[in-house]
């Protein structure tokens, strides 16, 4: 077999890019090990910036997005009992982000690609990338039990943190940045109307807990919990319980409970490898940076690489020239290592940490306060989360 690109990974970074390469005429295959059902269920990330959406719709592929989804113009900060809203509009001149699920996002780059003839292929096992410093790399795999060799021009390594393309590097090449926090975050997905327009992110004295939503019929919510927490310990009662305690209000607002589809605890790190290419290799999307979840940034930083990726084949096939494709990983990396900060920053200023003291919860609530007392405070949060310039 014989493509421009091979993709690794058909998640937000994989899909989009080849969607994206295949507007400019250019070629690809992508590659993945779970099956398209997998792929198109798997309850991730809900809230697109500004400029995701912009490039969905300027790219053809956010119709059903702009029907179906939920735009939300500011986000709720709720400490000491009370709640402050953070107006994007009104900070941002006009900007908001859209609640839209990933998965479904997925269903649509899927049926684009499916539509103009892509080649996805689902459920390849043993995936290997090889010759990476030569001028023809290649993928190895198995399908429906038959071994198979993919050659290419250039292989993305769009398969997200746990996959083979980033261990494909040679060690001494990569710079590893690594943080890990001591506490994670329980999630569930529950049938129940979302209890409130916006989303709320709750500084509580238990811990943080985030009112989310993916549809109008459907609540997502998160309390922290301990890193090394079992799902088997929390009961429903004891989620709901928890989220009723960290979320109440003094305003008398309730929280609608509904039955919980899905529940899980998911670990936080804030991680980046440099550089996000080797040879003909190039890293996107989680595979280089994993960023903690309070900021919303992982698929939006996943389709802001593809962007520049496709942007840099793009200018080589049609030119030759390699000049963007040499610049992609400190292109990226510019902007990635600001959405680091920012995910930091919120994950930091909203959760308890266990060696925090007196000290650092005032100092947790004045920055609150701070934050959505002070314009210059608030335009800084807001600019950030629905987006810093895609270029
Ligand atoms: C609970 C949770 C909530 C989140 N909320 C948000 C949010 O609100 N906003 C936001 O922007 N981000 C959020 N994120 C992060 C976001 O989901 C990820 O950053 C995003 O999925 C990254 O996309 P990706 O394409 O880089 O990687 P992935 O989505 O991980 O896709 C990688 C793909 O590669 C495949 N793969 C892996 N290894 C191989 C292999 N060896 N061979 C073939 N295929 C392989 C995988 O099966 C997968 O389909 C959240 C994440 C979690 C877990």
């Amino acid at each position: 077999m014989r493509t421009q690109v091979g993709i690794i990974g058909a998640g937000p970074a994989g899909l989009l890019l080849s969607h994206l390469l295949h507007l400019q005429g250019i070629e690809s295959i992508v590659l993945e090990a779970r099956s398209q059902q997998q792929v198109e269920k798997r309850v991730r990330a809900g809230i697109l910036e500004q400029g995701t959406v912009d490039l969905l719709n300027e790219t053809g592929v956010g119709a059903r997005m702009m029907r179906q989804g939920l735009v939300h113009h500011g986000i709720e900060l709720q400490f000491g009992h009370e709640r402050r809203r953070i107006d994007f509009q009104e900070l941002t001149a006009g900007k908001s982000v859209m609640v839209y699920a990933q998965h479904e996002v997925l269903k649509d780059l899927i049926e684009a690609r499916l539509v103009a003839q892509g080649q996805l292929l689902f459920e390849v096992d043993d995936v290997t990338v090889g010759d990476l410093d030569g001028s023809k790399p290649k993928v190895q795999f198995r399908k429906d039990g038959s071994s198979q060799e993919l050659i290419c021009d250039f292989i993305a390594g769009c398969d997200g943190f746990h996959g083979v393309c980033r261990p494909a590097v040679p060690t001494e090449v990569l710079n590893v940045f690594e943080r890990i926090y001591p506490f994670a975050w329980l999630g569930i997905l529950a049938q129940a109307p979302p209890s409130s327009k916006e989303l709320i992110y709750a500084y509580h004295e238990r811990g943080f807990a985030l009112l989310s939503m993916r549809s109008p019929e459907i609540s997502r919510l998160y309390v922290q919990c301990p890193p090394d927490d079992d799902i088997r310990n929390w009961s429903d009662e004891r989620i709901w319980q928890e989220l009723h305690t960290r979320l109440e209000c003094l305003d008398g607002w309730k929280l609608m409970e509904g039955p919980v589809l899905q529940k899980g605890i998911t670990g936080m790190r804030s991680f980046v490898v440099e550089p996000m290419q080797y040879g003909r290799l190039f890293l996107a999307g989680d595979s280089a940076h994993i960023v903690p979840p309070t900021g919303a940034k992982g698929l939006n930083l996943a389709a802001a690489d593809v962007r520049v990726l496709s942007r840099a084949l793009g200018e080589y096939y049609a030119s030759g020239k390699i000049y963007l494709l040499d610049s992609y990983s400190t292109t990226c990396l510019r902007r990635i290592w600001k959405v680091q900060r920012f995910s930091w920053w919120m994950t930091s200023m909203l959760h308890r940490f266990s060696d925090d003291n007196p000290f650092d919860q005032r100092r947790q609530l004045a920055e609150l306060d701070y934050v959505t007392s002070s314009r210059a405070a608030s335009v800084s949060l807001a600019e950030n989360y629905v987006g810093l310039p895609m270029d």
